[in-house]
Parts: structure tokens; C-alpha cells; sequence
């Protein structure tokens, strides 16, 4: 598959792809590229349940988070092996035969047309999962309908400065609303199975930054006043320094307990439903190895 335009995120390159090389901002070719591939535990207890997520990492990323715990793929894009759609399919269903409760695609934009072929070969017996940064254009959201029966996108800033600053996303404020309401009409409200495993549903990812409280209070605040009920919210405590931090200060450290209970505290009062996250997870073994482990091809 040859892109000769692609604007399939809302950076709109229109770059030139083929299937191994690409000259847009995220630098990819079209085959979707996997860095690791294997049952994952460490999402949503309703996502990765004791049997775990089938959790498939994409390499390279449409955002360039410098606080990014995936620098190695998101922005070294130091591993990863090019994959037909029809292997990406064979892969999804070896992680089913492992007991996966769901495949889940980790920061997969870039590679939107490689999946839709993926998924459509065969329909997967568990729910397939679109895992994100929230920085998704609507027509490429448009693709995903019917293919994808939980979302689980991020809504970083509820400040484009900052956006900017951190992620080189200047219009993630807007981008990440429309997407976000996109998601939660697609899905419609989260069901879970009598095993509190998530079918069906959209999860909103928050992570708290240190020395930006204000920024994610203003972001549960607009969670808060837009989201449709059975839409769940998750707070994420687990920031721990990696990436490209090292000209940003006030990244150089963990959220404090004091950051931490003050967002906390608000998410309960404005009565936002879903999970908040131990700061205990706030380490490095929590980040998984970037190693292709599991992607064979066989
Ligand atoms: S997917 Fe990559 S090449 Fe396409 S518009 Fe986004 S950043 Fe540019």
C-alpha cells in the first residue's frame, strides 16, 4: 500500500509513504511496524483483568511527547519489524490463543489503513481496544467505526501552549474534544461482562504531569461538563521521568502526594466516574521492554 498524501492524523503532512519508508513528521512507511507483542498487565483492572491484555505496540507516533516512558519507539523508532496486514492478523489471534482479553492497539494512527485490513479478514472473538494519545482526526476515526469496540484515548492538556511546548501539538486542545466525543458515540456507554472485563465503552486517560496541576484540572473540569454518562475517566499517577525531559525542569521529578491528592480530591468532586491510580506505580518497571518479543511471523 502506497499513501502518495497521507494526512491520516491531524498533522495533515501530505507525505509520501510506501510500505517501508515515509517522509511525514511521524516517519513511517505504511506496513504497520511492531516492537512488542504480549499479554500485558499493567492497563485498567477492567482492560487487563488477571488473564491480561493483548497489548500490541506500534512503532513510531504521531505526538512527540518528550516526557514519553516509549521514547525507544515513539521517537528513537530503534525497534520494530514491518508487518503485513495478514501477519498482524496472525499475531492478534496467537495472542487470543494465550487467553488475551482483548487485543489492544497501542499508538496505532500512523498504521489506521494496515489495521482496518487486519481486522476485517476474520472478525476476533474479543474486543479490540484503540489505545491513543487522543491526537486522531475524525476521519480517520470514521475508518475505525464498527472495527473497534473500546477506546482508550488520552486527554493530555486543556492547553495548547503547553501541548505545544511538550508534544509539538499546538491544536491538541481541539483535536482531542472532537476525537473524544467521536470515540464515546462509536462505543456508546462502557458494559462490562460478569467478569468485570470491558466489551464495550470508551476510558479517558489522564495523566498527571508534576507542576502542572492546573492543567489537569482544568482537563477533568472539561471531562467533567462534556462527557456522556458510562464514559469512565482514569487518573494516572505513574509519571516517572524518561524520554527527552532533561530541559524541562519541573519534569525531572515524580508527582508529589500533595499534586497527586489535590487532582484526586477534584476528580471526586466533580463525581467523575472510573479509576485513579496508586502513585506507587510511579517506576520504571512498570514500562515495558522494547525487545519484539512475541512479533513472529510465522
Ligand atoms: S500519519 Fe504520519 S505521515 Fe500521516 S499525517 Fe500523520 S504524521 Fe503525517
Amino acid at each position: 500500500m502506497i499513501l502518495q498524501t497521507c494526512n491520516l492524523c491531524p498533522r495533515q503532512c501530505g507525505a509520501l509513504r510506501t510500505e517501508q519508508e515515509g517522509n511525514g513528521f511521524c516517519r513511517m512507511g505504511t506496513l504497520p511496524v511492531v516492537a512488542r507483542a504480549a499479554l500485558h498487565y499493567w492497563e485498567e483492572p477492567c482492560i487487563s483483568g488477571k488473564k491480561g491484555s493483548g497489548a500490541v505496540f506500534f512503532t513510531g507516533c504521531t505526538l512527540q511527547c518528550v516526557f514519553c516512558q516509549n521514547y525507544q519507539i515513539s521517537t528513537q523508532r530503534a525497534v520494530g519489524k514491518a508487518l503485513t496486514p495478514r501477519q498482524l492478523s496472525n499475531l492478534f489471534f496467537r495472542l487470543i490463543d494465550q487467553g488475551a482479553n482483548n487485543i489492544n492497539l497501542v499508538s496505532a494512527t500512523q498504521f489506521v489503513p494496515a489495521i482496518v485490513e487486519a481486522l476485517s479478514f476474520k472478525p476476533l472473538p474479543v474486543p479490540v481496544v484503540y489505545n491513543s494519545g487522543g491526537y486522531e482526526s475524525l476521519e480517520t476515526l470514521h475508518m475505525l467505526d464498527g472495527l473497534i469496540q473500546i477506546y482508550l484515548p488520552d486527554y493530555k492538556y486543556h492547553d495548547n501552549q503547553l501541548a505545544h511546548q511538550l508534544s509539538g501539538a499546538s491544536d491538541y486542545v481541539e483535536r482531542s474534544h472532537a476525537a473524544i466525543l467521536e470515540m464515546e458515540r462509536q462505543t456508546g456507554p462502557c458494559q462490562m461482562d460478569a467478569n468485570g472485563i470491558l466489551q464495550k465503552g470508551t476510558i479517558v486517560r489522564h495523566l498527571l504531569l508534576p507542576g502542572h496541576t492546573k492543567n489537569s484540572i482544568a482537563a477533568l473540569d472539561w471531562l467533567a461538563a462534556n462527557l456522556s454518562k458510562g464514559t469512565l475517566v482514569s487518573l494516572m499517577g505513574q509519571y516517572t521521568p524518561c524520554g527527552h525531559v532533561s530541559s524541562y525542569p519541573e519534569l525531572m521529578r515524580k508527582v508529589t502526594v500533595r499534586e497527586y491528592r489535590k487532582v484526586q480530591q477534584h476528580l471526586f468532586d466533580l463525581g467523575l466516574d472510573g479509576y485513579v491510580q496508586e502513585l506507587s506505580s510511579a517506576k520504571k518497571d512498570y514500562i515495558p521492554a522494547f525487545d519484539l518479543t512475541g512479533v513472529e511471523t510465522e
